[in-house]
């Protein structure tokens, strides 16, 4: 039997696309992980924004839409800096900037070679230079990753920082604006919502997914789970649960799965509000600026027009103040305009996402691609965002999960 451990997106798309008797195990009493909503008050609400960008998966736009209709949307997401709204990405706006600041901006791209860089901080300076690295992508990729730029590897963040070639960037310079350029320049939402896309997944699936089973021990030589509801044999595994976590449940560990106490992830604190009206149109801004540790502000698509949310992240197991967030809350909402006085708050829930992103510090390269080929000749797939330890959207996982079902029903 080929288990599935979670019923995230990643685990109910490999679930739905095998032809193989599986079951999936999954600690939650629900499907979905992060994809899906949870209840606050009398709202509902995604776990911060959730967009569904389908520029190069065609095919995976396809297969979700059995599942549900997808509503699309432009982007339209600004960077705050200096009391204004820049459209993103900055590095192709430059007219937004004092005139002197822009054009140096320029002159510094002007030198830039194709070097490959150490690290991410010689990385972004090399492509855009000093000045815009220390106005925009330091304070704002610090806040974002917690940590000091030279600590991560470069070029893993799949294309999600454009360089711009230097007539685009010209062009900005005298005020022309850039709506395609960047990771998502159109993005997708459930025309009903996340819960309800991920409730028809589950629907091709009846019994095959075991809730409230968490998942304890794993066994590789004896093929054996071992769950807090009773223990299983397996033929193959596809894990999603992180690979960190996945890793500290093999009994015994073997030596080739140590190290990993090396691999690093922030959590993300994130606060979901309605307010009682609309009063900006942006889809999400970029906060750079201090004082406030809030990196990203949004509305959210398909939901009350006045429901939003503010994310900042956290090192790992590091608190935080109620009365400090509550009054940073305000302040940022009022900057933006989003609301003039606290009043306005109709409702408001804080969550912290768990290891929502994983750092790509100097171990990754050395650890996660060789456990995850250990992991295959001992039949596990560990797959998603954090069963392969990775950066990844939605789609990709469905992907993932979309092609590791073809591989396994090719090898039967
Ligand atoms: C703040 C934030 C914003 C995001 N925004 C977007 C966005 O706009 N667009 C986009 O495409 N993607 C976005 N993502 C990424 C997206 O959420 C993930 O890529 C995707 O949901 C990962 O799905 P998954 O199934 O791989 O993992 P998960 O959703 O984490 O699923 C894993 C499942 O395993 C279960 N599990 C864990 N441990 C155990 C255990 N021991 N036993 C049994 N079950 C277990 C969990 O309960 C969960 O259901 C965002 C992520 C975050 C954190």
């Amino acid at each position: 039997m080929i288990f599935i451990l979670g019923a995230g997106i990643s685990g109910l798309s490999t679930a739905d696309n095998l032809k193989s008797d599986i079951t999936i195990l999954e600690k939650n009493g629900y499907p979905g992980g992060l994809a899906t909503q949870y209840r606050s008050g009398d709202y509902w609400f995604d776990f911060s924004g959730h967009y569904f960008h389908f520029a190069d998966n065609l095919n995976i736009k396809k297969y979700v839409e059995q599942f549900s209709c997808f509503k699309e949307y432009k982007r339209d997401s600004r960077i705050y800096m200096s009391g204004q709204l820049i459209p993103f990405p900055v590095q192709y706006h430059l007219s937004y900037f004092p005139e002197v600041t822009g054009k140096k901006i320029y002159e510094e791209m002007k030198e830039r070679t194709e070097v490959s860089h150490a690290n991410l901080r010689d990385s972004l300076i090399g492509n855009f230079g000093e000045t815009l690295y220390s106005m925009f992508f330091n304070p704002f990729m610090t806040k974002y990753y917690r940590r000091d730029l030279s600590e991560i590897i470069p070029a893993m963040d799949r294309g999600s920082i454009p360089v711009p070639d230097l007539r685009s960037v010209e062009e900005g310079l005298s005020g022309k604006t850039f709506a395609d350029k960047g990771y998502n320049p159109v993005f997708y939402y459930p025309e009903e919502n996340l819960r309800t896309f991920i409730g028809n997944i589950e629907k091709n699936l009846p019994g095959k997914i075991k809730y409230n089973e968490t998942v304890l021990e794993i066994d590789l030589k004896e093929k054996k789970i071992k769950t807090d509801g009773g223990e299983y044999f397996f033929t193959k595994i596809i894990n999603t649960i992180p690979l960190k976590e996945f890793i500290s449940k093999l009994s015994p560990c073997p030596e080739w799965a140590e190290g990993t106490d090396k691999l690093e992830s922030v959590s993300t604190l994130v606060v979901n509000l309605i307010l009682r009206e609309k009063r900006e149109n942006f889809h999400w801004v970029y906060l750079p600026e201090g004082p406030s540790r809030f990196y990203r502000a949004g509305y959210y698509p398909g939901h009350p027009d006045t429901a939003c949310y503010l994310e900042m992240s956290l090192n790992e197991g590091e608190s935080y103040d109620d009365k400090e967030l509550q009054s940073e809350v305000v302040t940022v909402l009022k900057k933006l305009n989003m609301i003039v006085s606290e009043a306005e708050i109709e409702h408001i829930d804080v969550r912290v996402i768990p290891g929502s992103y994983i750092i790509f510090n100097k171990e990754w390269k050395e650890i996660v691609p060789g456990i995850l080929k250990k992991l295959k000749e001992n039949n596990v797939h560990s797959i998603g965002r954090y069963g392969s330890w990775n950066y990844s959207s939605m789609s990709n996982d469905i992907k993932s999960g979309v092609e590791t079902a073809d591989l396994l029903n090719g090898d039967q």
